[in-house]
């Protein structure tokens, strides 16, 4: 397990577990105004705070800079990776669900309503603390299980976001237009979210080497073997996402615990 399910897990997954999705959770250390102001002033503190670290990465305090911004971000607003099972599971299971746009594609892409993100509380302060641009629409959990699913086929990957560790506010779904995943992962500045704690195989027996799930991955862990002409994963490279699963019709792609996995264990 990861050292969040170590230090909040209460010997669960921590994101399982659900005292850290709690109202009286959201009530301490004014993690509602935190919630809040994270959310509303995005667009504007969010580009500066890029290009701050564009320039950190080009000097030589960008090495020393990374375990203490990751800290930080661990103390105030982190990620893990969740594949869609166990996505479901929270949605049964939190107090409600809110849909509300993308603030990282706000900045990204420009687009003021992509629908990837969702709330997960049911307090009511939540529409009186965000700006008017968060039109937030009420889903059931069917509803929203049903939504995460089609995501879920087009390669979304799936993440559970803390507002003032261990309070988990978010679930969101994305691709290469998630800021998180271009600080962590494609420009590399410092970790920003665990992987999950599953990592993908590919059964050779089952795969015919379509390639199908190569379009899947965001993070380039899947490599056609001409010679085995069938694909393989590397265990380094996964995320644990899961979200290949879903390009394969012969259901070729499970997932394995991490923490037994022979390579991938110590991978986080
Ligand atoms: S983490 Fe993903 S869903 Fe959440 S705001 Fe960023 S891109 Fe959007
Ligand atoms: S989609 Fe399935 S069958 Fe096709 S290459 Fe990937 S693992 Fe193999
Ligand atoms: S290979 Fe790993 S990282 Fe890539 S889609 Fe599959 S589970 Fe996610």
């Amino acid at each position: 397990m990861c050292e969040f399910c170590v230090q909040h897990g209460e010997g669960k997954k921590w994101y399982l577990a659900m005292q850290n999705y709690s109202r009286e959770l959201l009530d301490q250390d004014s993690r509602l105004d935190y919630l809040a102001h994270f959310a509303n002033e995005f667009t504007t503190r969010v580009p500066g705070n890029l290009a701050w670290l564009e320039r950190l990465s080009h000097t030589p305090l960008h090495g020393p800079a990374r375990p203490f911004l990751k800290h930080q971000l661990q103390r105030d607003h982190y990620g893990q990776v969740v594949p869609l099972e166990e996505v479901e599971q929270i949605l049964r299971q939190v107090d409600g669900i809110v849909r509300l746009p993308c603030v990282c594609r706000r900045v990204t892409t420009g687009d003021q309503n992509a629908r990837y993100c969702y709330a997960l509380t049911g307090d009511p302060r939540l529409a009186e603390v965000l700006d008017d641009s968060f039109s937030l629409e009420y889903l059931t959990a069917p509803e929203a299980i049903a939504a995460v699913r089609a995501l879920d086929q087009e390669g979304l990957v799936h993440s559970v976001w803390t507002f003032k560790t261990p309070y988990i506010g978010a679930l969101c779904n994305c691709d290469q237009d998630c800021i998180a995943y271009r600080i962590c992962h494609a420009r590399g500045y410092f970790q920003l979210f665990f992987k999950a704690e599953f990592v993908a195989e590919v059964d050779p027996a089952l795969c015919t080497g379509c390639r199908q799930c190569l379009r899947q991955c965001q993070f380039g862990a899947i490599r056609f073997s001409a010679v085995h002409h069938q694909v393989e994963i590397d265990p380094r490279q996964c995320y644990g996402c899961g979200v290949c699963r879903a390009g394969c019709a012969k259901h070729a792609i499970t997932l394995t615990a991490r923490a037994e996995h022979p390579v991938a264990a110590t991978i986080w």
